[in-house]
């Protein structure tokens, strides 16, 4: 089988390297890739603009099986453009992409079935905003409703601060059409956890949990980024927490997706924070996340094409998740200065070196050496028989890694 992934970072470089694992792949073609796609074996990057070429690429070639990445493509309705010529794709079509395209919808999904969520309003209108903002208790979460690259959710210590942040989405559309509704949400505290999954609308099932490091600074501080580094399994995500994620969040998302029709074969991804008073859904996102497939593809025994083809099938029911008894640290080394302005073009040495695994990110080959490309480099991939020798094996192959300005966080595993 031949098999299109489209994307070009970390992950991307995880689902080749779990696919090629499988005898039956002739050919993965990534589109557009990065120097770690490019150097794997019965791989190739290719440059595809749009979603028509992409679909014409993917006619012409034979391809089996494409798989989607990207949630502007999603949201986009690339699924629908590949399924109306008759290719096979992963991933929702637009009108199920809109739980993650829209926060104001999938908050309104998640209240009508049930499924538990902090409290919330939604307006597109400054001046009622800003009255609602007088009824409310601090912190607060202001949300852009739309895509905003993980840039879009401001939380306000006190009104002040939330007013400025209405203002900017609302009066001074800081996120263009992404800020023309927002949703102002109830404050959880907790520890966050994220668990992908797929479906095919009438299955969901759960992979193992993962915890992301969101903040560019040790002990979660400073800005958000794309994600510094994964620790799978979650140790928070106990099986109770496991029975109230499936009870309280997983089954009533399922029940709405049945309801409403949303029939798709893709993952859905739940990020969730887990409080004193229960597990909550904070989002819905439609595709496998960055970085934490690359930690949660290694600890999965199962073939990866075999699930995704059993829920093509239709037999996603009959799928038995396997996982390796064990735990996998991934830490990003990125440029120096991400996520705000930073330099490229700078030589990347030791890879060879590492024996653990190695996502390439933000790196392109040049006469055979590995060059920065992007902000968030490199993924180094350890497992360990617990979470602190997983973390440990991370680290000393990272210590092996350099190029001019390397940055990680030293924390990842510990917060
Ligand atoms: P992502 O970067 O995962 O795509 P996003 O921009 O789609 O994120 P959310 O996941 O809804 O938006 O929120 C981003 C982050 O903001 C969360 O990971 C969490 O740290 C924080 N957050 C969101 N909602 C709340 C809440 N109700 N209470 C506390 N923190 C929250």
């Amino acid at each position: 089988m031949k098999i299109l992934i489209i994307g070009s970072g970390g992950r991307e470089h995880a689902i080749a390297w779990k696919f090629a694992q499988n005898n039956k792949v002739e050919k993965i073609y990534v589109a557009p890739g990065n120097a770690g796609t490019e150097l794997l074996d019965r791989c190739e990057n290719i440059d595809l603009s749009d979603i028509e070429e992409m679909v014409e690429f993917a006619g012409k070639n034979k391809i089996g099986l494409t798989m989607v990445g990207s949630e502007e493509l999603l949201v986009e309705g690339i699924v629908d453009k590949f399924e109306e010529k008759g290719l096979t794709v992963f991933g929702p079509d637009k009108k199920s992409a809109i739980l993650e395209g829209s926060k104001a919808y999938s908050k309104d999904f998640m209240k009508k079935y049930g499924v538990k969520t902090a409290a919330y309003e939604i307006f597109t209108d400054y001046d009622s905003a800003v009255k609602y903002l007088d009824e409310i208790e601090y912190p607060t979460v202001v949300k852009a409703s739309g895509l905003a690259a993980g840039k879009g959710v401001i939380i306000a210590q006190n009104k002040d601060e939330a007013v400025e942040a209405v203002k900017d989405m609302l009066l001074d559309h800081k996120f263009s059409e992404a800020g023309s509704e927002i949703v102002i949400e109830e404050f959880l505290t907790g520890v966050e956890a994220s668990i992908l999954s797929i479906t095919d609308g009438n299955t969901i099932v759960p992979f193992i949990s993962a915890k992301d490091h969101k903040k560019i600074g040790e002990g979660e501080t400073g800005l958000n980024t794309g994600g510094m580094g994964v620790i799978a399994p979650n140790p928070y995500v106990t099986s109770e927490i496991m029975k109230d994620f499936i009870d309280d969040i997983m089954t009533p998302t399922l029940e709405g997706l049945k309801a409403e029709k949303m029939k798709f074969n893709g993952v859905i991804f739940f990020g969730l924070m887990i409080t004193e008073k229960g597990v909550y859904s904070l989002e819905y996102n439609m595709r496998l996340g960055d970085p934490e497939t690359q930690a949660v593809l290694p600890l999965m025994e199962n073939d990866f094409l075999e699930i995704l083809e059993m829920c093509i099938e239709g037999n996603l029911d009959k799928v038995q998740m396997s996982w390796k008894d064990a735990s996998a640290c991934c830490v990003v080394g990125v440029s120096g200065g991400y996520p705000e302005n930073y330099n490229k073009g700078y030589e990347i040495t030791g890879i060879s070196d590492v024996d653990d695994l190695v996502f390439i990110a933000g790196a392109k080959l040049e006469k055979d050496k590995f060059l920065t490309s992007g902000g968030r480099v490199i993924n180094i991939v350890s497992l360990g028989e617990n979470l602190e020798t997983a973390c440990k094996n991370t680290y000393s192959s990272m210590d092996k890694i350099n190029f001019e300005g390397l940055y990680c966080r030293k924390d990842i595993g510990k917060v």
